[in-house]
């Protein structure tokens, strides 16, 4: 393995759920739904597969699909074009990928936030340019924004791109307006292109609001917005993600896409199409489901001991496990399947400074109530 990707060997997710598996342990580690998406959707999804769709579909991706996309994306008031301004990827995680191999060289720099997403370091590496990390602080609340001094800070010459995902895995942070518009004045001034991270766009909780970064002003024109519909619709194993941008952007995506996967999930594309187009009562229903399990998690949670966290968006809650009397979650991590049969994911791998963060636990509430509380009552056993 070559050097620059010899830090990614194995993926946190595997490393847990293999442990989970090993220890018949809960796992609230990987964030993957334990129900089904919308009977609509799968019912789309077979008559496709019987109906004579399992060919290649056409590179950018099939046109119901890239038309459902762009109105689904009506919702922001943006508009994009299907033929020329969205493009379908396998997942989220290729659509970051091809951006980043398509945007970035050797010696450019991308801003990434910390804690992040485990596969943006690897795709920065995979790219061959450099990530420049900046961290999420705390606020007198107890809730974690960006750190606009230090992203001010981290901007040099070489900066070719900022990687913002928002609702924020692992934290459910969902970055505010104001933040927002901090965010797209630097990149406006610094002609800077943003890449936005929006998987969890449709849950959201509270009175928190999703506001892609493409809709403030100067941005459109500068920002490659990537959703999927994994977590949308309950179908992480589908990998059906796409791209909105600008025709130039888009076929620079597209470029480097053709070349990774050319195409996948053919059968697939008219199911997600039906399901943006006929489906989002049912993804109202599930986002107050979701909310209501952050709830009873995180109750949960601060009745067993933890520190548990705001999060006001995503699948995940994170945990400090100080009052606990633990210092580091990784090594309660790695013990935790064995000792109590629950498995959980240490913040700190998804950061450059383990250190500032490793009193933080990631825990999916993606769940069944009944693993829920089954996990809840596994934990009150750790004092
Ligand atoms: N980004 C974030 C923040 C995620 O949590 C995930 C994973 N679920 C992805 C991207 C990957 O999405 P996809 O499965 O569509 O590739
Ligand atoms: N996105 C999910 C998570 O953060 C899992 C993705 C994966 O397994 N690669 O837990």
């Amino acid at each position: 393995l070559v050097p620059r990707l010899r830090p990614f060997t194995a993926t946190i997710f595997a490393e847990m759920t293999a442990l989970a598996v090993k220890h018949g342990a809960v796992n609230l580690g990987q964030g993957f739904p334990d129900t089904d998406g919308p009977a609509g959707m799968l019912e789309a999804a077979k008559n496709s597969l019987f109906g004579g769709d399992n060919q290649y579909p056409p590179g950018p991706g099939r046109p119901e699909l890239r038309a459902a996309i762009s109105r689904h994306r009506l919702r922001y008031g943006t508009e994009y074009d299907p033929d020329t301004e969205v493009l379908v990827t396998a997942g989220a995680t290729e659509a970051i990928t091809a951006a980043l191999i398509a945007l970035t060289e050797a010696g450019d720099e991308v801003i990434v936030v910390e804690p992040y997403y485990d596969s943006y370091a690897a795709a920065v590496a995979m790219a061959g340019a450099q990530r420049r990390v900046i961290g999420l602080v705390e606020t007198a609340d107890g809730r974690l924004e960006l750190d606009l001094d230090a992203l001010r800070a981290a901007i040099t010459p070489r900066t070719r791109a900022v990687l913002l995902n928002s609702p924020h895995n692992p934290t459910g942070t969902v970055f505010s307006r104001a933040q927002l518009e901090a965010v797209a004045a630097l990149c406006v001034e610094h002609d800077l292109i943003a890449v936005t991270d929006e998987v969890y766009e449709h849950l959201v909780f509270d009175d928190a609001e999703h506001i892609p970064l493409a809709t403030l002003p100067g941005m459109r024109e500068r920002t490659v917005s990537i959703s999927s519909a994994g977590k949308t619709f309950n179908c992480t194993g589908w990998k059906i993600g796409w791209v909105c941008s600008t025709p130039e952007l888009v076929a620079a995506v597209k470029a480097a896409k053709q070349f990774i996967t050319f195409v996948s999930g053919g059968p697939l594309q008219p199911a997600v199409a039906y399901a943006l187009d006929h489906e989002l009562p049912w993804v109202e229903q599930l986002r107050t489901s979701l909310q209501d399990k952050r709830d009873r998690l995180s109750a949960g949670l601060a009745d067993a001991g933890f520190g548990v966290r705001p999060s006001t968006g995503t699948y995940f809650v994170t945990a400090d496990v100080r009052p606990l009397g633990f210092d580091d979650a990784a090594t309660l991590a790695w013990e935790l399947p064995e000792r109590v049969g629950v498995a959980a994911v240490p913040v700190k791998v998804f950061t450059d400074h383990p250190d500032e963060w490793k009193h933080l636990l990631r825990f999916a509430f993606c769940k069944r109530n009944e693993v829920i509380d089954e996990a809840v009552g596994r934990l009150r056993q750790l004092v």
